[in-house]
């Protein structure tokens, strides 16, 4: 396996404007003679499929939603950030790139995370011009909130839709290029496996989700924009869609995984509340601008948190850390939350929650305020627990959320299979081990609209025009592989239903690598995944066929993947002999209980090769370089 990860030198303010002026260019008039492939119509996907079409280029885009308007990116509530200083609050690009820097714990590359900072200022003034609809403070510039692990305020939003807003700006530039014929949208369809012909990505085998077909398409070069994979531990607050299968089935095509243990899990959603439920539901970070996090001071308190005094409440992240207070790191505000339910100082049902509370805010601002900062936030909360947030403190927990793990990249988004370029969630580029709240939205569009239109011109300009077509015995081997594969799900004819399989993967997953992992978990995982991929292989119940809609026998092939990829999962978690960010290895911590780096023998990113279901991958360990950024001991107090 070949890594370049083609990180420019000078200093870090010119890297990426000398980069773009040394790539390789596409002719105008050449740019249609060229087809890529997007998978994926996210923000990352639209982002990228929408510049592509505008360039020039032929592109396919693909999404299993029924609209490219339906994917995840839909879901995002808090906002995104941008190094634009309106407020004077000393911001800066340097800041970002600070900050970034040390959210991730120092496990992602400088060059990449100062281009991201860099590249901010741009994302916001498409959006606009696309008439995305920013709040804005009285005097019509637009406004800010804060968010974890910054001082400054830098977060732009709409109400708690942000994600929303901004994926129909992505997608109405994507529909005017559907309209312009430059981008033909394939929706209801899922990339089921990735064609290499003499070494390079040249296609995807794809199933129509409606009518079953199996089919393959050709390209002469492809983007995996397909998200995270969160929901590897069934709950999450992800979509229920979202999975590992396109990211998973590139791996065992050649490209390597970095950091699959990578996790985040989300200190402020609405708790667990019962054994049947399928999805858990984020209450966005902006709500920490305004509301207090406490527990009980004493433990098994059995008051109702209303009834219980000022003097008998610990905020403890106010305590614990007085510079950022509620606004620490989700990882830090995680396990925060997890030692004092622990602790037996939870509240709600189980004392499983810890609380949130707008009563001081609502006092100082008033309720109109709060409810137009995060009105729709409110009434979620309503419906799906029937209590008033506005006058009984929010009941939050943990969860799986977001995956900083992803496909290798180098600093062009390409993997290690020349021709793959991989961009937003699906990629491991920017976050290292903790993703700092709105910045996912940053790096998918940074992605799409603002580096891989550069990068991907580079790849075409240096590699082979001539077209492949899909009757090469490369294609028909893979569509053949992809047809067994479907009909032996098919085929099992047991008695288990597929999300039996994929909750109990998911709570293994949970309590032993989740919020906090030791090498005895880890090695239990570890023996267990095995036993149970081979139970879900022998005793699945998939019912209908493969030529029709059939919801269960998609599902069925997400949770395949999903039962192969948590054993690289544990694994990659079982190696890092460190805690770092979202990766806490109980064997690894400060007296006060914080993530104890290895820098010595971790500062380094881990790319995991394939080499066979059940068998022992290779793992290459490509270092990471400070220059700019001194290691230390990350503190929020
Ligand atoms: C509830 C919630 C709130 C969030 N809020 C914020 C926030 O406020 N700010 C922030 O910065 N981040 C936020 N995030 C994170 C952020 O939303 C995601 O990281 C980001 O939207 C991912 O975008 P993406 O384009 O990479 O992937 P996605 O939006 O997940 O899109 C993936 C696309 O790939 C397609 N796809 C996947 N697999 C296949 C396949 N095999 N075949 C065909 N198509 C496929 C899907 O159909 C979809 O179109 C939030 C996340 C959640 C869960």
């Amino acid at each position: 396996m070949k890594f370049n990860s083609r990180v420019p030198s000078g200093p870090i303010e010119t890297r990426w404007g000398n980069h773009r002026f040394e790539m390789k260019l596409v002719n105008p008039a050449n740019k249609r003679k060229y087809d890529i492939i997007v998978i994926g119509s996210g923000l990352a996907g639209a982002s990228a499929a929408a510049t592509l079409g505008e360039l020039g280029y032929n592109v396919k885009c693909y999404c299993f939603q029924d609209s490219a308007r339906r994917a995840h990116s839909i879901a995002a509530q808090g906002g995104i950030n941008a190094a634009k200083n309106y407020q004077n609050d000393g911001d800066s690009i340097y800041r970002l790139f600070y900050d970034t820097i040390k959210g991730g714990d120092f496990r992602s590359r400088e060059s990449n995370v100062y281009r991201l900072a860099e590249i901010s200022l741009n994302i916001i003034d498409q959006c606009v011009a696309q008439g995305v609809p920013f709040a804005r403070e009285y005097g019509g510039l637009l406004a800010n909130r804060s968010f974890g692990g910054a001082q400054v305020s830098r977060t732009f939003y709409a109400r708690g839709q942000t994600g929303q807003q901004l994926l129909l700006g992505a997608y109405q530039a994507l529909q005017r290029q559907v309209a312009a014929g430059r981008v033909e949208m394939f929706t209801r369809t899922e990339m089921l496996d990735l064609v290499i012909v003499n070494g390079h990505a040249r296609g995807i085998v794809v199933r129509d989700l409606v009518t079953g077909e199996i089919h393959s398409v050709a390209a002469h070069a492809l983007v995996l924009a397909t998200g995270g994979y969160s929901n590897v531990f069934f709950l999450s607050t992800n979509a229920k869609g979202c999975n590992v299968t396109a990211t998973w089935r590139a791996h065992k095509r050649g490209a390597a995984f970095a950091n699959p243990c990578f996790t985040q899990i989300h200190p402020t959603c609405i708790p667990q509340a019962g054994e049947y439920q399928s999805k858990l539901t984020l209450m966005s970070e902006s709500l920490r601008n305004d509301g207090r996090i406490w527990v009980p001071k004493k433990a098994g308190d059995s008051r109702r948190p209303k009834d219980i005094p000022e003097e008998d409440r610990d905020y403890y992240l106010e305590r614990i850390y007085p510079s950022f207070g509620n606004l620490t790191p989700r990882d830090v505000a995680s396990r925060r939350a997890k030692e004092a339910v622990d602790e037996g100082r939870g509240v709600g049902e189980n004392r499983g929650g810890v609380c949130l509370d707008f009563r001081d805010a609502i006092q100082r601002l008033g309720q109109s305020v709060i409810t137009e900062r995060y009105g729709n936030l409110f009434d979620m909360y309503q419906q799906i627990t029937g209590e008033n947030p506005y006058e009984i403190p929010m009941r939050i927990y943990p969860a799986p959320h977001y995956t900083m793990g992803g496909l290798w990249v180098d600093y062009n988004l390409m993997s290690t299979i020349p021709g793959l370029h991989v961009i937003g969630e699906a990629n491991f580029s920017d976050h290292g081990a903790n993703r700092l709240g709105a910045s996912a939205l940053m790096q998918g569009l940074a992605d799409g609209y603002f580096v891989l239109p550069y990068t991907i011109a580079d790849y075409l300009a240096r590699t082979d025009r001539t077209p492949v077509r899909t009757d090469h015995p490369a294609f028909k081997q893979t569509e053949q592989e992809v047809r067994e594969r479907v009909q032996r799900l098919l085929n099992v004819n047991g008695t288990r239903s597929v999300d039996s399989f994929h909750r109990e993967l998911g709570k293994l997953l949970w309590n032993q690598c989740g919020m906090a992992r030791n090498a005895s978990g880890l090695q239990d995982a570890l023996a267990k995944i095995p036993e149970m991929r081979e139970q879900f292989w022998n005793d699945l119940q998939v019912s209908g066929a493969g030529e029709e809609f059939n919801q269960e026998l998609e599902k069925a092939g997400r949770v395949a993947d999903f039962f192969e990829f948590a054993e690289l999962m544990c694994r990659d978690a079982l190696d890092r002999e460190e805690s770092c960010g979202g990766h806490f290895r109980e064997e690894h911590q400060t007296e006060e209980g914080e993530a104890k780096r290895d820098d010595e023998n971790f500062a380094h990113v881990s790319a995991w090769e394939f080499t066979g279901v059940g068998h022992e991958p290779v793992l290459h360990k490509k270092p990471l370089e400070f220059e700019y950024v001194n290691l230390t001991q990350r503190s929020y107090k």
